[in-house]
């Protein structure tokens, strides 16, 4: 079996049986990024170099038997929003640009320990705002399994490299949908975890209350395998949990008898591709045969999903981005007059279109006048949206519904309607309100051969029961094992 067919866990054990060596698969994997990447445009930044170093390093290390984590040796790619010591972290943006860190993010550095590879960094919608990839510097990211089409965002490098073969697994970071829909657009499986689950010290914060970092694989097992090393306590992010969990993937065993599940209702499945509502109903019929019981239900408040979330998320946006002036970090105009100006035109100049646009929401939504109008009253919408999902789960163990409504879009199509592709993140940005774990595992693929996604949604920091959801599908399925030929 040649590096592109192994899953990172299958990768782990061979290197660590001896049947190919860390720097091996590392060169095999550079290899496919060469022939691949002009098509895919997954990277921003590959570190080539230092990524043979550490193998060789984490190789002797395994050898003298010092590093047991199945990630030993193992490549990986990490999105550009999460902070790697000296290697550039953009954010996809121009404001940023030759920003290197001075600090590796928690993850990283967790990574790093249990030894596995980093090899680059992926390509995003800018500062993890958007839902294509499209609103990158660097140009949009193009969908393995047709590069007509748009990868999802914002994590669509990340996807799109695990899909294409250019990464065995990744790094993505979630605020209202942006690991689980450019998964379910590239075909691979990807998890956000419970808020507060992972540590987000060293992410660049988008909107601080919904961000979440998680894996992007090519299987469940795959994501239990990089959850636990990535999940846990971390003194640098105040928000982090401290909880006791036992190792995620020891424990999927793919048992769902019993377990109850809540499908989206018939009512909200009217409005959606027919493709994608058929798959999803077929993905839980898949649990029901395995001994799942599946009952349907509306999702809560789904009407006011979308409104809360774009104001809450632009809100904290706008005050997050504040900190990007010209001064500290990254890019600054060369064209001023005074500081004032001096801020005026770095980030007149720096920031793209879209990021503009949420500043400028953010900053309405939160001026006098409006605050309570608007920012106050999402923060309630919020808080009902939390009590919904636990009057579900008082009955269920789970919810099953679609990433989003349709398979990924022609590009330059969505930002022509950026409203359409606002609402199209509806199915995902519940469980960033509510602070939910979440799953998206390909179920399928519509007429064009495009893959389409399934969501599993726990309570909060139910990951096993989630993940276990997924990995019994996978057992018994194999759309996960399929995969996008570039050429
Ligand atoms: N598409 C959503 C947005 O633009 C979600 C992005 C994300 O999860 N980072 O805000």
């Amino acid at each position: 079996m040649g590096i592109e067919e192994m899953t990172a866990v299958e990768l782990g054990r061979a290197i660590k049986e001896g049947t190919l060596t860390a720097v091996e698969a590392l060169e095999a994997l550079f290899e496919k990024i060469e022939q691949t990447d002009t098509h895919i445009n997954a990277y921003i930044t590959l570190a080539r170099e230092d990524a043979i170093t550490a193998a060789r390093k984490v190789q002797a290390k395994i050898e003298a038997g010092e590093l047991a984590s199945p990630l030993a040796g193992v490549p990986i790619a990490i999105k550009d929003n999460i902070c790697t010591h000296g290697l550039k972290t953009s954010c996809a943006s121009k404001i940023l640009g030759d920003f290197a860190p001075v600090y590796n993010a928690t993850v990283v550095e967790k990574l790093k320990d249990a030894g596995a590879i980093i090899i680059g960094k992926t390509n995003m919608d800018e500062f993890a705002m958007g839902s294509t990839t499209e609103t990158s510097f660097y140009g949009p990211t193009k969908n393995p399994w047709n590069t007509n089409k748009v990868p999802g965002g914002s994590s669509g490098g990340s996807a799109a490299a695990v899909a294409s073969g250019e990464a065995v697994c990744a790094l993505g970071s979630d605020t209202g949908g942006s690991i689980r829909q450019p998964s379910s657009y590239c075909g691979v499986t990807g998890f956000k975890p419970t808020y507060g689950a992972v540590s987000r010290f060293g992410l660049v914060a988008y909107a601080s209350s919904l961000d979440q970092i998680g894996p992007i694989a090519k299987d469940v097992r795959d994501c239990a395998a990089i959850l636990d090393v990535i999940a846990g306590k971390d003194k640098m992010d105040g928000t982090t949990l401290d909880i006791e969990h036992p190792s995620y993937l020891a424990s999927l065993n793919g048992d769902v008898k019993g377990m109850k599940i809540a499908l989206l209702s018939e009512r909200h499945m009217t409005g959606l591709d027919g493709d994608v509502a058929a798959c999803v109903k077929a993905f839980a019929k898949t649990l029901e045969d395995a001994g799942a019981v599946v009952e349907e239900v509306d999702l809560p408040l789904i009407d006011y999903v979308i409104p809360a979330y774009y104001i809450i998320a632009a809100a904290e946006a706008s005050s997050n981005l504040a900190r990007f002036d010209g001064i500290k970090y990254g890019f600054r105009s060369g064209d001023y007059d005074g500081i004032t100006d001096l801020y005026n035109a770095t980030r007149s100049e720096g920031f793209g279109d879209e990021t503009k646009k949420r500043i400028l929401l953010g900053s309405f939504v939160l001026s006098s006048g409006y605050y309570d109008a608007y920012y106050q009253k999402a923060l309630k919408v919020k808080n009902l949206i939390k009590n919904s999902f636990d009057e579900i789960y008082s009955k269920f163990d789970l919810i099953v519904c679609p990433v989003a409504p349709t398979t990924a879009p022609e590009l330059g199509k969505s930002l022509q309607d950026p409203l359409q592709m606002y609402l199209s993140d509806v199915f995902t940005v519940s469980a960033n309100l509510a602070g939910l774990p979440a799953l998206s595992v390909p179920c399928g693929f519509d007429k064009s051969g495009m893959p389409v996604g399934a969501q599993v949604i726990g309570q909060r920091l139910q990951e096993t029961k989630v993940l276990n959801a997924g990995h019994a599908y996978q057992m018994v399925t194999d759309h996960h094992k399929r995969t996008a030929e570039v050429n």
